[in-house]
């Protein structure tokens, strides 16, 4: 957006968040919740929707729901209930979906998130908790164009929160950075798994335009199908522009609903917005309302863990970390427990992070796995490290270590020797090797003795080379300077 125009319009955008919550059962059956089990093998009278099933509230997905609140610092409703929202689609076989309306489980809260150096806070009107729905199945890529579809509904019935932000966004990227907070704050507290690829975390974005400096709120558009964190900032950034760009031909924006095509990277109109009436919310007759007492809310209060930017700043404060490293080690609450795990068995907090940034993230990444997958234990990593203070494995050998450990679980001690990698500190098993390596490079030598000091690092590269990696590279580099410079 130009710089003369973007100072005439303000953009204005809210968020609605789904999250699945990570129950083990659904939330008013007793059906298992597994991603990926063969269609419509996860179901029961109850979840679809058969005459004369009832429904019976599950108590952890109420308190997964009032801990997301919490930890969205909401005001939890002592007394809540259960509404129908009806409409007709294949995949909700009641054609209601279970839901709340007018008292939900949380509201008035707020998040704050940091954009560069400035801490910026949105505010979270709602968060109720309701079920899912079935998922739709076509043979073609979209319903448009298929020849028939099909519906599992093994996902119907799965709880799920929404999270309806205020209107406090103010671009693009803090919709994005919002969100990315959003989802370490549920992961954090463990109440869903926030896979945005998966659909366990979804978003509709409302977004409108209006005058700099304006109070008032601009006709709004909602986008939908924003499946990951890069189409939400994308298609945001689109659609200021394009209602910008109406705006300035006086044409009328918003009261539209849109969706996102990835591909081509535009928002394409879908039907008109429904009002909240069409839906004609009333009460469940099945369900008794919910009370959550005071003890309830405290107890569960008391539950959550530190949250992702505490946690970072006390990284920051406690063990001496860089900024950079306590926001990747605190990612995820697992690998900021692994760390800190580590940090307690071994006194350097800068040289677990290292081993943690680097080689710990990179197997992860290469192998497809998360920190709960692997077997490699704190105490062991602790051990390799201090098997690297005391010479016993110089920084390469120690790197094949850590690979071994990581995939198998075993003591470092144990790879040491069955491997070989013990370093070599001995200077009469080294010196041999150094004088063959000065023998057999006589340029460098020669370039060394001339007073070029750099090219000494390649004659310890070529002793490294000749003890594969085992030497103790300080000591071969004592041993060459006392060979080249003082013999
Ligand atoms: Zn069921």
């Amino acid at each position: 957006m130009p710089a003369e125009t973007a100072r005439e319009f303000e953009i204005v955008i809210g968020l609605e968040i789904h999250a699945e919550l990570a129950t083990e059962s659904k939330v008013f059956c007793g059906c298992a919740t597994a991603f990926g089990a063969a269609p419509n093998t996860l179901v029961c009278p109850v979840c679809l929707g058969l005459p004369g099933s009832l429904p019976v509230v599950n108590r952890r997905a109420v308190e997964y729901a009032v801990k997301a609140g919490l930890a969205l610092n909401c005001e939890i409703a002592p007394f809540s209930k259960f509404d129908r929202k009806n409409y007709f689609y294949p995949d909700l076989p009641k054609a209601y979906q279970i839901s709340q309306y007018d008292l939900p489980l949380g509201r008035d809260g707020w998040v704050e998130f940091e954009a560069g150096d400035e801490i910026k806070r949105v505010g979270i009107a709602r968060v109720h908790l309701e079920e899912e729905a079935g998922k739709s199945v076509h043979s073609g890529e979209r319903l448009l164009g298929s020849e028939y579809s099909l519906i599992d509904y093994n996902r119907g019935g799965i709880p799920l929160i929404e999270i309806v932000t205020k209107p406090d966004l103010r671009s693009p990227l803090d919709a994005r950075l919002f969100l990315e907070q959003l989802r370490a704050i549920l992961h954090y507290i463990g109440v869903s798994d926030v896979k945005m690829e998966e659909g366990s975390l979804r978003c509709d974005a409302n977004i409108s335009l209006r005058p700099a400096g304006s109070d008032e709120l601009g006709a709004k558009t909602e986008v939908k199908n924003l499946n990951s964190f890069r189409s939400l900032e994308r298609a945001l950034a689109y659609e200021a522009e394009r209602q910008r760009e109406m705006l300035l031909r006086g044409e009328p924006v918003g009261g539209d609903t849109r969706h996102w095509d990835e591909t081509r990277g535009v928002t394409v109109a879908m039907r008109t917005k429904e009002e909240a009436h069409d839906y004609r919310y009333f009460p469940d007759p099945d369900l008794v309302p919910v009370v959550v007492d005071a003890a309830w809310v405290d107890r569960l209060r008391k539950e959550l863990p530190e949250l992702p930017r505490a946690r970072r700043d006390r990284f920051v404060a406690q063990y001496g970390l860089p900024r950079y490293d306590a926001e990747v080690l605190t990612g995820s609450k697992e690998l900021a427990d692994f760390f800190e795990a580590c940090a307690a068995r071994y006194g350097k907090p800068k040289a677990v992070s290292n081993w943690i940034m680097g080689e710990f993230l990179r197997l992860l990444k290469a192998e497809g796995k998360e920190v709960k997958d692997v077997s490699l234990s704190p105490a062991a990593v602790a051990k390799l490290l201090e098997l690297i203070d005391q010479g016993v494995l110089s920084g390469s050998a120690a790197k094949e270590v850590f690979e071994e450990m990581f995939r198998t679980g075993r003591e470092p001690q144990d790879i040491v020797r069955e491997r070989g990698l013990e370093q070599i500190s001995d200077e009469q098993a080294l010196l041999p090797v150094v004088d063959a390596v000065i023998e057999a490079n006589p340029k460098a030598v020669e370039t060394v003795r001339g007073g070029e000091m750099k090219a000494i690092g390649f004659l310890v590269g070529q002793v490294m080379k000749q003890t594969r990696g085992k030497a103790n590279p300080k000591l071969v580099q004592n041993l060459l300077r006392q060979r080249l410079l003082e013999g």
